[in-house]
């Protein structure tokens, strides 16, 4: 449901809706849309069954809604959200772009990665810390040791850095190290760690499970904006398929689909959602034509000696050539023209 106040309420009539309403135990998202504000409520309407809302000073207008993720939807705020993760913007009319390794290896090369990363132009450095391997015999990552490595990498080259917590435990220590917290593909219902991270206010970067619907991602998302966290973007990773050809099948239909379903910010992760370095640069360019906020890229000096998804790596020159075809394609969606030269 969401209230659609008068143009010109006062700050208190919106003030007090929004203290009735959290009094009944129900989430509120307030945004402006143009010169009107409108208050998304998510939960059980049936707790404001004995507060008329519509008759409160400054209302407009009370709309049902039937979605089940509200506070996601665009519906309840039209206009696009955007999230400040530490010096880098995610979503907005910028393209951001994550690179870095699957997981933090070794320090130096990380830093090596780092600066290369930041000078083809990347905004955010990502690297895994705790690692979600199917065998419990590979690498899972070095823990705290490779949070803090990731860190400095990412101060000394003047970028962001996201990372994946995989366990509620360890949702406070990466935020003490990271900007941005991934929401890994294998965790995406995991409903503690959801509620875990809503409660803490550092943005989320929600990864689609493998085998998710539209509908169960945004519901992910809406138990990260129904416990508070509002600094929320999604990231499509390829589905499980039939065919082995690729790693994932990735949906980049998703893009343009979840733009008109919800207000965040959607990031494509080409290197995952299709296994293959070969195919990556294709697939991000088309997740950029497609109206992606960003994109997130594995990239690696020496992807053969990857502790972790060796075959989908790009090297940091072919991320360089990358970069400026993201931006121009980006340019094109974004104006809807082609510039002539
Ligand atoms: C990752 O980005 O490091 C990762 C493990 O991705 P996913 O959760 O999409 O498999
Ligand atoms: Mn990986």
């Amino acid at each position: 449901m969401f209230v659609i106040m008068r143009a010109g309420c006062t700050v208190d009539e919106r003030n007090r809706l929004v203290r009735v309403i959290k009094k009944v135990g129900l989430p509120v998202q307030v945004s402006e849309s143009g010169h009107r504000v409108v208050i998304g409520i998510g939960g059980d309407e049936e707790r404001l069954r004995d507060t008329p809302l519509d008759t409160f000073p400054g209302v407009e207008k009370v709309v049902a809604l039937k979605t089940p993720h509200p506070l996601a939807s665009r519906e309840c705020r039209s206009e696009s959200t955007s999230i400040q993760a530490g010096r880098a913007r995610i979503g907005g009319n910028g393209l951001t772009i994550i690179a870095g390794p699957c997981a933090v290896e070794d320090g130096e090369l990380l830093l090596e990665i780092a600066h290369a990363a930041r000078a083809a132009g990347a905004h955010m450095l990502r690297g895994g810390a705790f690692k979600p391997r199917t065998s419990p015999y590979k690498f899972q990552g070095l823990g705290e040791q490779g949070l803090r490595l990731l860190r400095d990498a990412g101060r000394a080259a003047g970028l962001a850095v996201v990372t994946e917590a995989m366990d509620t435990g360890h949702v406070d220590l990466v935020a003490e190290y990271a900007d941005v917290i991934q929401i890994g593909s294998r965790n995406m219902q995991n409903f503690a760690l959801l509620k875990a991270v809503a409660k803490s206010d550092i943005p989320v970067l929600l990864k689609r499970g493998q085998a998710a619907t539209i509908t169960e991602w945004l519901c992910a998302a809406e138990y990260l904006l129904a416990g508070g966290n509002e600094n929320v973007a999604l990231c499509e990773r390829g589905l499980v398929s039939f065919d082995s050809a690729v790693r994932h099948h990735l949906d980049l239909s998703a893009v343009p689909l979840v733009k008109r379903l919800s207000h965040l910010p959607v990031l494509v992760d080409p290197s995952h959602g299709t296994g293959k370095r070969e195919l990556v640069p294709a697939m991000a360019r088309a997740a950029v034509a497609a109206g992606a906020d960003g994109v997130m890229v594995e990239i690696h000096q020496t992807p053969h000696l990857a502790l972790s998804d060796a075959r989908q790596a790009l090297l940091p020159a072919e991320f360089e050539q990358l970069v400026p075809q993201l931006h121009a394609i980006h340019d094109i969606v974004r104006t809807g023209s082609v510039a002539v030269t």
